[in-house]
């Protein structure tokens, strides 16, 4: 595939046949081709009620878009989900670093709090990214989720390390905002994606008490 075809966000994704675990409903749902191909092994994709049928749930994902198992979830995903690892992530751990991290607790913490973030209104998506774009969690719409994948590749091969934030405002005045953090001596870029009710500086304080609350945790 060359960048061309990648920059066609149509056929960036890839469908993936899903049957709730509760209720046998069906449906075969898009998702971004990327995140599937970046993660290691297996990927947790978490659907939020309604997508398929009145009930939320979670898929793991394997490498070639074949669902491994389910699990039914106790909480309300507000967006579609993605986040690497899933099921008993023991069987895998090849080779460590961000594989293992997000099947740490520590992780699944910070993940609970980016998805604590999420509204209808203000805060339509979150995330958190390696800095040279790799998605450890998203729940970002698919658009949105390729241009900021895009914006960290470039910043990585010009090797714009000595950034903090980042700050993108779309045509339709949406606005994205980004802030490097190291956790656990790692680099890691969280991102939040705002409504056009929200103003930059909004944005920014949002972004600030999420860096704090995630330093808490790490504590
Ligand atoms: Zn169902």
């Amino acid at each position: 595939m060359t960048e061309a075809d990648e920059t066609n966000s149509k056929e960036s994704m890839e469908s993936i046949h899903v049957i709730c675990p509760t209720c046998k409903g069906k449906k075969d749902l898009k998702i971004p081709t990327k995140i599937i191909n970046q993660a290691k092994q297996l990927t947790t994709v978490s659907i939020p009620s309604g997508a398929v049928c009145e009930h939320g749930f979670q898929a793991f994902v394997d490498k070639n878009f074949a669902v491994r198992g389910y699990q039914k979830v106790d909480f309300e995903f507000y967006k579609m989900e993605f986040y690497e690892g899933g099921l008993d992530s023991a069987e895998t751990e090849a080779d460590g670093t961000t594989s293992s991290l997000s099947s740490q607790p520590f992780f699944q913490e910070i993940i609970k709090l980016l998805r604590s973030y999420v509204d209808d209104k203000e805060i339509l998506g979150s995330g958190m990214f390696t800095v040279n774009g790799n998605v450890l969690y998203s729940s970002l719409p698919s658009n949105t989720l390729f241009s900021i994948i895009k914006e960290f590749e470039v910043r990585s091969e010009k090797k714009l390390s000595s950034l903090k934030k980042m700050y993108l405002e779309l045509e339709n005045n949406q606005k994205i905002c980004s802030n490097y953090i190291e956790i656990k001596e790692m680099r890691f870029a969280l991102v939040l994606f705002f409504s056009k009710f929200v103003k930059l500086g909004m944005g920014n304080l949002y972004l600030n008490d999420l860096v704090k609350k995630i330093k808490k945790l790490e504590g």
